[in-house]
């Protein structure tokens, strides 16, 4: 039998134990983890190398002997050096594009647009944006997210066979991954966006760069709306950003931490005095080259031009591409569609606008979920891709699911696989609309700056 003051030189030692483990924890900071991960590092790399061979056929990317690029290779260099993990082959290039984003491929490539650097304020900002970019490489987001997917799509002793005969890579495009330009698979979760942001801010204290400009520059481009809405679809807010930043920090020791550099701002002023191409010009150049060479989008489906005509329903306005057509009227739900994109009946390219009156009190989660499972009981086989994402459209909070399922095109004796973008918004009668923006999934990323431009256009009444 313990005495009572054996037990309270008990108490005290484990106190004692503890008060001896705070120093170690003092410094916390982000463990990489890995999670579940189909790709080995080899297929990582070989993915991304795939995936930036195709960017730098699809995007004006500055030369290497441009002191832009120079200047973003040693900054992108000193910030790997301290990213933790495996060691990945990155490399960092300058895209000529005039909307601010940046994004990462599987295993290193980095690309960021010259509007990101005309948009930094210091080099710190422009070494958050990286140091960001570089720590969803470091966490292998894209691949997760893709492993995610074909958890989904093939059963479990299959995907196990197919990891097994390292046969991954040619599986791929059978399942309808890729991790190209627009890709679905860049696009981070609010999870991943959260992990990136703690991480980036451990690289940049390391490197000496004040964190904080990360959070930052990443409030500025919130506040600035349209101009940074590319690089927050990709990069959603995972919600109090300078608030989880300033917590890393204060789990690090004190340091000198800096905002700029001399070489930033003189490369800053380089950036200014450069006219950036717009997402719309690349897009043109890159479609007018495939006319060319491949064909518009699947031969003889119309490939969306370029400016906008507008269709005013009872219940909502949106702009959709001249060459399109509308079909339905003011009072019913509207389907837009290039003449070739409906088949059997069926939309195979173009977007089915509804709305519907969910049940009293239920959540726009609720509903959501209710859709999906009604639009998967209406097209058996249809599986969701990552979880629904919260986006505002015209200052409206809504829903963003994705979904792959059989397209009704055939190739041959082939069923197409088909992607389909769900968004759904409240209306302040209660009743939800939503939107089905769909694509053969090869076609998909090809049109998605289409449905992205119509969605911005979208005005709810
Ligand atoms: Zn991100």
């Amino acid at each position: 039998m313990q005495t009572g003051s054996q037990l309270r030189l008990q108490v005290v030692a484990v106190l004692l134990a503890i008060a001896l483990a705070v120093p170690q924890t003092l410094e916390a900071r982000f463990t990489p983890t890995h999670g579940s991960d189909a790709f080995t590092h080899h297929q990582e790399v070989e993915v991304g190398q795939k995936a930036a061979a195709e960017a730098s056929k699809q995007l004006p990317i500055l030369p290497k002997s441009d002191p832009i690029t120079q200047y973003v290779q040693q900054l992108g260099a000193k910030l790997a050096a301290d990213a933790p993990g495996e060691a990945w082959p990155y490399s960092f290039h300058v895209v000529n594009q005039k909307e601010i984003n940046a994004f990462a491929l599987p295993g290193g490539p980095i690309y960021v647009n010259l509007g990101t650097i005309q948009a930094a304020d210091n080099e710190a900002q422009l070494a958050g944006v990286m140091a960001h970019e570089i720590s969803h490489v470091v966490q292998r987001h894209a691949t997760r997210a893709a492993t995610k997917q074909m958890r989904a799509q093939v059963p479990l002793e299959i995907l196990g066979a197919i990891i097994g005969n390292a046969g991954i890579l040619g599986q791929l495009a059978g399942l309808g991954i890729a991790f190209g330009v627009g890709s679905y698979f860049l696009r981070n979760s609010r999870e991943a966006e959260n992990e990136a942001d703690l991480l980036g801010t451990d690289i940049m204290y390391d490197t000496g760069h004040d964190p904080r400009q990360m959070a930052v520059f990443f409030q500025k481009l919130e506040a600035q709306g349209n101009a940074g809405v590319q690089f927050l679809s990709d990069h959603p807010n995972p919600g109090n950003r300078v608030q989880s930043v300033d917590k890393e920090i204060a789990t690090l020791p004190p340091k000198h931490l800096v905002e700029d550099s001399p070489q930033f701002d003189r490369i800053k002023q380089l950036a200014m005095q450069r006219h950036p191409l717009t997402a719309q010009q690349i897009q043109q150049a890159q479609s007018a080259h495939q006319e060319q060479s491949t064909g518009v989008i699947s031969g003889s489906v119309a490939a969306p031009n370029g400016s906008l005509q507008t269709l005013n329903n009872n219940a909502f306005q949106i702009g959709y591409p001249a060459n399109w057509k509308a079909y339905g009227d003011v009072s019913s739900s509207v389907t837009i569609a290039p003449e070739d994109g409906v088949a059997q009946n069926a939309v195979a390219y173009g977007v089915i606008i509804d709305a519907f009156q969910p049940e009293l009190n239920m959540s726009l989660d609720e509903a959501t979920h209710r859709l999906v499972a009604g639009l998967q009981q209406s097209n058996p086989g249809l599986h969701t891709i990552g979880n629904d994402e919260l986006i505002r459209i015209s200052g409206q909070e809504g829903r963003s699911q994705e979904m792959i399922g059989a397209s009704p095109i055939k190739q041959g004796t082939q069923t197409l696989q088909e992607r389909d973008w769900l968004v759904t918004l409240q209306r302040s009668d209660g009743s939800v609309l939503y939107l089905v923006f769909i694509a053969p999934e090869k076609d998909f990323s090809k049109l998605r700056p289409t449905f992205e431009q119509m969605l911005r256009s979208l005005k709810l009444w």
